[in-house]
């Protein structure tokens, strides 16, 4: 095998492992048959940041799993006020809030450490103040936010680079002839500034999901009757791109298709072959992103992640609450459920369904 960028040979001395979907928003297929270790480092992060940021509130409300580290917290309002939203949708305040209201003075912080910093501040302005016994009587408080706002963007050059590289590493690690990915390697490594790269939106879906299944998609066609070789993109279920090898194919038919479950982590088979028709390839893709599909194609992702994270957190409230009532009445003493146990059991889980659901039952 020869690295498809610069075509040295690749040995054991320059291998390295590339993530054919990358590995930050979950990707899970690798392979050591695609590109050298220079050519790696020359553009593996720079090529794949921008998606990798744009893709974060994602990751991080679905908290994927990554080989190494997590998705990175997400800054969000709330009521004006900065919070941070760390994976897996736990949010708190990104800092301390000091109001002073004539002689009285209030501090908001998330952890103790923030409290201690603001009541420095504050012992600055009002030497007498004393922190410690402030600190001890401080107040904690849970509270769950009902709607916060983040912002979320998705297209430009670099992302463009970056889906158009996945849709060759998809095609190099499927057998494909290098020769079909030429024109597009100078538009990966920055000397380009244009290639057959488009969003895509099909008027239905080509893949059928299960309500509570968020997958990245691959899908290598090679169509000699349509002269047609593309790479069809999709990223959680709704980030959807064409990438066109040539549209001069003459050779063998080609048909690979892979499909990642980010929520249940595993490879998922679509037995019947989907093919896009050349008339809907070409009626349903354009250059620039569309601003209002886009908006409902993020609303119905969310939509579904909030149904998964609901999931989550039940399965979170019913699991602490029977490892708190093991602890309280350990199996050895108590081999059978008494009802002093139930109702301990049923208490805990209620209070937590209240506090966690409470903001649900408000909204309209
Ligand atoms: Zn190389």
């Amino acid at each position: 095998m020869n690295c498809y960028v610069c075509n040295s040979e690749l040995t054991k001395e320059n291998e390295t492992e590339e993530h054919i979907i990358l590995n930050a928003i979950g990707g899970k297929l690798k392979s050591r048959s695609l590109i050298c270790k220079d050519c790696n480092s020359k553009f593996g992060s720079r090529v794949d940041n921008k998606l990798a940021e744009q893709l974060n509130p994602i990751c991080n409300l679905l908290d994927v799993k990554r080989d190494r580290g997590k998705p990175q917290n997400v800054k969000a309002t709330y009521k004006n006020k900065e919070i941070l939203i760390e994976p897996g949708g736990k949010m708190k305040l990104a800092r301390a809030y000091t109001h002073e209201d004539g002689k009285v003075v209030h501090i908001e912080s998330a952890t103790e450490g923030q409290a201690v910093k603001a009541l420095r501040g504050l012992k600055r302005k009002y030497p007498s103040l004393n922190t410690e016994e402030l600190l001890e009587n401080a107040k904690r408080k849970k509270e769950y936010l009902d709607s916060v706002s983040i912002s979320m963007n998705f297209g430009g050059k670099e992302t463009t680079r970056a889906i158009c590289k996945m849709a060759v590493n998809f095609f190099i690690f499927n057998g494909g002839d290098p020769k079909y990915i030429k024109q597009l390697l100078p538009f990966i490594l920055g000397i380009e500034e244009e290639a057959e790269v488009y969003f895509f939106y099909p008027r239905s879906e080509l893949f059928y999901k299960n309500e509570k299944d968020i997958l990245h998609t691959l899908l290598l066609v090679g169509d000699p009757n349509h002269r047609y070789l593309y790479v069809y993109v999709e990223l959680f279920n709704e980030f959807k791109m064409v990438v066109y090898l040539s549209k001069e194919y003459d050779e063998e038919p080609i048909y690979e298709s892979y499909h990642y479950n980010v929520i249940t982590n595993q490879v998922f088979d679509y037995s019947t072959p989907v093919r896009i028709q050349r008339k809907d390839l070409k009626k349903y893709s354009t250059n620039e992103l569309d601003i209002k599909r886009f908006q409902e194609r993020l609303k119905s992702l969310l939509q579904r992640i909030d149904k998964i994270t609901v999931d989550r957190r039940i399965s979170e409230i019913t699991n602490k609450a029977m490892e708190e009532m093991i602890k309280r009445y350990p199996q050895e003493d108590n081999p059978y459920f008494t009802e002093e146990m139930i109702a301990f059991l049923s208490e805990r889980v209620a209070v937590e369904f209240v506090l966690s659901f409470q903001n649900r039952l408000n909204t309209p």
